[in-house]
């Protein structure tokens, strides 16, 4: 199963003839099955790091692999095939406003190259229980909330059953029910041993949770803690124990 792992990666984007250094020269490994919250203030770099891991990006420095695999030669094969190791749901809303919500999560199991249980049909209204929005089948983006819309592209990273979902304020604009229900999922696929990888602000689920939490600083890893809360770095002793960041 994919091991994800960093080395060294850099990542700038130029600003006014500068660079400006999103993620700095970050080591990095996650294995099969872990849950991870990546957490820091905007602009600390979160959005990159998921976009390096998907491929969505590709870095400056340094390498990026999954499954032992260089992530450069994934964002090559193109967004659908990365999508048999990858369900991602970005920061920004990515639903097709002319299509079915139903439409919507066709599209991804058409562009699908493994080989699925159960008849299209079977898969969307399951992804769609899954998320608690049985009923939204035949309306339109439009016609949904702002939370609703997030489920709905959680349904859709999740209904190829991908063995790791990279997740992008998956609870912005979700009711705390919501946010509630939405982790009670993640956390059941994480059982069945799908890696979760999620950045997010939802700093009381993230302390009531207590997974790996990863704190970005300008860039750099700044706190990476088993079982952690929300802001946690690794204190200068070397036990394991850690501080409030
Ligand atoms: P976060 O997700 O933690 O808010 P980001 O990864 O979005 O942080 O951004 C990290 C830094 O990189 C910020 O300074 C941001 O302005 C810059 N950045 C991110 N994406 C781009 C881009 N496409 N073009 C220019 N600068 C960018």
């Amino acid at each position: 199963m994919p091991q994800i792992r960093l080395d060294s990666v850099s990542k700038y984007f130029m600003q006014e003839g500068r660079k400006n250094y999103a993620i700095r020269q970050v080591d990095l490994t996650i294995e099969q099955g872990e849950f991870i919250f990546v957490t820091g203030s905007s602009g600390a770099g979160k959005s990159t790091l998921l976009k390096l891991i998907t491929g969505e990006l590709r870095p400056d420095q340094g390498k990026a692999y999954v499954n032992n695999m260089d992530v450069v030669r994934l964002a090559r094969w193109g967004l659908l095939r990365r999508r048999n190791y990858f369900g991602y749901v970005p920061q920004l809303p990515q639903l097709i406003r002319r299509r079915t919500i139903g439409q919507n999560l066709e599209q991804v199991i058409m562009a699908n190259r493994r080989r699925l249980d159960g008849t299209v049909e079977e898969r969307v209204q399951k992804a769609l229980a899954m998320v608690g929005l049985r009923d939204v089948i035949d309306r339109y983006p439009v016609e949904l909330s702002q939370g609703q819309c997030r489920q709905v592209e959680l349904a859709r990273a999740i209904i190829t059953s991908p063995p790791i979902l990279v997740l992008d304020e998956l609870t912005a604009n979700l009711d705390e029910d919501a946010i509630w229900d939405s982790f009670h999922l993640l956390e059941e696929l994480n059982h069945r041993g799908t890696t979760v990888i999620m950045a997010t602000h939802a700093k009381m689920f993230v302390n009531m949770m207590r997974k790996r939490v990863i704190t970005l600083v300008d860039g750099s890893i700044f706190g990476d803690v088993p079982k952690g809360r929300y802001g946690d770095v690794l204190s200068n002793r070397d036990d394991g124990t850690a501080a409030r960041g």
